[in-house]
């Protein structure tokens, strides 16, 4: 048996690494109050420091824009310019002159003092500008102590840390990162979005361990699996998965723009599954026809507290404007079980996955699925934007929202807020109950999404998140695809569009099969989209 470690993280830069782990220890987060008489010489001491860091950062900002391009190089020069921002500079003089201490510990405390007026709001971009003032005095602080900059990398490395920051990430030796695994860190953090950029895969939400310095790792960007101390079979295959890779992704370049046309004449629409904002770019770029599974609930594990209307309905036009009129399909708060957030209290459940989750939570709490409701379709006019509602298990479920639908829609007309009339509500096809309810399920709603996901955990009674069952998952089950054929057959009966969206539909395996039962759409993630167009034009029934 060997000792492998599997870890489920969240993917936040794609691809696979397979290496060794470097586990970064941010250098002197104790900062001591230290007595110092002569304000003067530590208000010179700052200025020198300043002088210091402005150099670092210049330095930084160019080395930025020949890795990572000169959006990223931004950054940098955004962290010059809050080196001299007078009211940081205001309140450290005022410390030091009036608590006589030390330039470094006044530093701390009026980093402190600024990091908490911005933690009162609730703004995403306020939170990023949070974490530069942060690592612009951190920066300031390590200069004053005298630290030493950064661990230097000697060979090719896996990045382990609690927390990255922007300067951090950029100041490794680009050639000698393999990947990037943290605790810390969301989709739209500068970090992940710097890893992005430099083709990284990256992999947050992982409870990471100093122990781990200097043992072999593999970096799943694409599932957001992370396994330390990899077994040989486990190394070989990824070794392999990379280099199959990277010839894959320059055939398939050739693809972009070409609708995905199976042999017998049939179009089927290859839409990406998309996290967040950023991701819809990707997906773009990735030649997605569509956003088949915008995962919302994302939005609502980045903050301290739900996010607002206005917050998601950001989020929600953005990309809809980003997909420039095609489809893309807001999935409803999906909450619970492995997904959870803090502030919502759910409490410990025995079975989580059969728990308080997803649809349950917001027919449960109104407030909560209304808000959503509202900045859905408040975001309708600015593209075309459908709604699905994930692990329904009854008509009476769809039909309940369905009723907060129309009640949305009237208060938005109350109050003369435009939306569309046309938005197409759908359901996750995800646990049997409504696999084998489809045909009555099918008069209620515009289309079905099909999880492959959930279904097969419900339906084999596995779950998803235990590595001691997970060879035991198997999809070809015709448990599991006669729940599939039914669907997309009681869909059709009806007349309505039947999508698959969990990870099964990125799997060329089943493509094949997929078109025999006639799935419309497949939704994938968006570094498979070309992939599966592929195996679609090439699929011989
Ligand atoms: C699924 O269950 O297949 C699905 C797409 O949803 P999620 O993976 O987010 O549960
Ligand atoms: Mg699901």
């Amino acid at each position: 048996m060997s000792d492998m470690q599997q870890i489920q993280g969240k993917s936040i830069g794609r691809g696979i690494a397979v290496g060794r782990m470097l586990f970064y220890k941010k250098g002197g987060r104790q900062i001591r109050r230290t007595y110092r008489e002569d304000s003067d010489a530590e208000l010179k001491r700052l200025a020198d420091a300043v002088e210091v860091a402005d150099a670092q950062l210049k330095a930084l900002a160019e080395q930025a824009a020949q890795t990572a391009g000169e959006e990223n190089a931004a950054i940098f020069e955004a962290h010059r310019i809050m080196l001299r921002d007078e009211e940081l500079h205001a309140s450290i003089r005022e410390i030091i002159q009036s608590a006589k201490v030390s330039a470094e510990y006044a530093v701390f405390v009026a980093e402190e003092h600024f990091s908490e007026q911005l933690s009162l709001l609730d703004d995403e971009y306020v939170q990023a500008r949070k974490a530069d003032v942060q690592d612009v005095s951190w920066r300031l602080i390590r200069i004053l102590n005298g630290f030493e900059e950064m661990q230097e990398l000697k060979e090719p490395s896996i990045i382990v840390a609690e927390d990255l920051t922007p300067s951090e990430t950029i100041q490794f030796d680009r050639s000698l990162i393999l990947g990037f695994v943290t605790t810390q860190g969301s989709a739209n953090s500068h970090t992940a979005i710097l890893a992005r950029q430099m083709s990284l895969p990256a992999v947050c939400g992982v409870s990471v361990d100093p122990a781990w310095n200097g043992r072999m790792a593999v970096v799943d960007g694409d599932s957001g699996l992370v396994l330390i101390d990899p077994d040989e079979e486990n190394i070989e295959k990824s070794r392999q998965r990379k280099r199959e890779e990277a010839q894959l992704r320059e055939r398939l370049q050739q693809l972009k723009g070409r609708p995905a046309i199976a042999k017998d004449g049939r179009h089927i629409a290859i839409y990406a599954n998309i996290g967040s904002v950023e991701e819809a770019i990707e997906a773009k770029e990735n030649d997605a026809e569509g956003i088949g599974l915008f995962r919302s609930e994302f939005l609502y594990l980045e903050g301290r507290d739900l996010p607002s209307e206005e917050k998601q309905l950001l989020a929600y036009k953005a990309v809809a404007e980003i997909m420039e009129g095609k489809p893309v399909v807001i999935r409803t708060l999906d909450l619970g079980a492995d997904k959870q957030a803090r502030y919502l209290e759910l409490g410990q459940e025995e079975n989580p996955a059969m728990g308080y989750r997803a649809i349950r939570i917001c027919l449960d709490r109104p407030e909560i699925f209304r808000t959503q409701l509202r900045a859905i379709y408040r975001a309708s006019v600015y593209g075309s934007v459908a709604i699905l509602f994930p692990m329904i298990i009854s008509i009476e479920e769809v039909r309940q929202c369905k009723r907060h639908i129309a009640e949305v829609k009237a208060e938005l007309k109350a109050e003369n807020i435009p939306y569309r009339e046309d938005v197409q509500i759908g359901v996750m096809i995800e646990t049997p109950a409504a696999a084998l309810i489809s045909d009555q399920l099918a008069g209620e709603v515009d289309f079905f999404s099909i999880g492959t996901n959930d279904l097969a955990q419900y339906t084999l009674a596995i779950d998803r998140t235990n590595a001691r069952v997970e060879a035991l998952a198997d999809m070809h089950h015709p448990a599991v695809q006669t729940l599939i054929r039914q669907t997309v057959e009681n869909g059709h009966k009806a007349g309505i569009r039947v999508e698959i969206c969990g990870e099964l539909a990125a799997d060329t395996g089943y493509t094949k099969t997929f078109l025999d039962y006639g799935v419309d759409t497949l939704s994938v993630s968006s570094p498979y989209v070309l992939a599966i167009k592929d195996a679609v034009i090439h699929a011989v029934s």
